[in-house]
């Protein structure tokens, strides 16, 4: 069951400003990891989250009084690294802005982690089937688990009717109440990896002059899908080519296969497994991206190492190896 925020939140959140008003200042979010109770790694869950539905840690609502240590629900109208009302104090009493409450990680889970061949994990979880319209990398940390960053923007279909685009941003985010903020601050595919290119620069990840692929980093996605199929799809009306930076990634479920020897046919089925609550709205990209990423952590917890799983042929890009025999088909 996926939790909707009431719409009674959102009233008090006002109109957003045109993107063009925001500067390029990606926040570092909060680093800092919580010392709580040693716990084991198989009681993950209930340490990474404290929404609605689970039921060890009782959420506070907004609208009760608490110290700011309290659950709040995430601020839907926060992309591009702000929101309009970052500077008033009783919305951001009510509201959370920082993506990494979700992803607390205690002392002992670190204890756990084995080293890994990367320093970065990239999580991406793109929305939008005919066109992306929903593009959310969380940055972090392979071994303190933390969240270094989290890249997010709302993006504009190219080939689309405008009103096709309202019909489509009606139906898939006028449920979440986040269509307003959609139509407010979505910019082109184009103009969003011209972003991506500056954050990862800024986060020494990669570099557009030298190329290549990403440094000490990789994506991490749930299925092949983001990055095999609907990248170049983009890439292809956005008339423009697929990043190098795309040519390889982690798919999850691959990894998950392979270390649990179990088959997860979707993040739903990995949560449900490994006891991780829902947080969130399902189909969200900020949600999901959040979700994916406790997944990774409980993964990484139980002694799980991320290996490039896919890879495209640099003499023929939409030729993809698959480097793990088993793998999710
Ligand atoms: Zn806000």
């Amino acid at each position: 069951m996926a939790y909707t925020f009431p719409k009674a939140y959102l009233s008090c959140v006002s109109p957003f400003r045109p993107s063009y008003l925001y500067p390029l200042l990606p926040i570092a979010l909060s680093s800092q990891i919580r010392s709580l109770p040693p716990m084991h790694a198989f009681n993950l869950s209930a340490s990474l989250s404290t929404t609605p539905q689970d039921k060890s840690s009782p959420p506070t609502l907004p609208s009760q009084k608490g110290s700011s240590s309290r659950w709040k629900p995430m601020c839907l109208y926060y992309t591009q690294g702000k929101c309009t009302k970052m500077d008033d104090a009783i919305h951001l009493g009510k509201f959370n802005h920082d993506c990494s409450r979700d992803l607390e990680v205690n002392i002992s889970m670190l204890k756990c982690i084995p080293s890994q061949n990367l320093d970065f994990f990239l999580v991406l979880d793109l929305e939008g089937r005919v066109e992306i319209l929903e593009f959310p990398v969380l940055m972090i940390n392979a071994k303190t688990m933390e969240v270094r960053d989290f890249f997010h923007r709302f993006v504009r279909p190219s080939e689309m009717s405008e009103q096709r685009i309202n019909e489509y941003i009606e139906g898939k985010y006028g449920k979440f109440g986040v269509d307003r903020v959609w139509h407010d601050t979505a910019i082109p595919f184009k103009e969003v990896l011209d972003q991506f290119e500056v954050w990862l620069a800024q986060h020494r990840l990669w570099e557009k002059q030298l190329g290549g692929s990403l440094n000490g980093a990789a994506f991490i996605t749930c299925g092949n899908w983001d990055l095999k199929t609907k990248v170049p799809q983009q890439c292809k009306v956005s008339k423009m080519k697929v990043p190098p930076y795309f040519m390889e990634w982690i798919n999850l479920k691959d990894v998950y296969l392979n270390f649990y020897k179990r088959r997860a046919t979707g993040m739903m089925t990995m949560m449900k497994e490994l006891r991780i609550p829902l947080v969130g709205s399902h189909h969200l990209g900020i949600d999901d991206t959040k979700n994916i990423a406790r997944v990774l952590l409980h993964m990484l917890a139980d002694g799980a190492v991320m290996q490039i799983t896919a890879k495209r042929s640099s003499t023929s890009p939409e030729d993809v190896e698959f480097l793990f025999k088993n793998r999710i088909r």
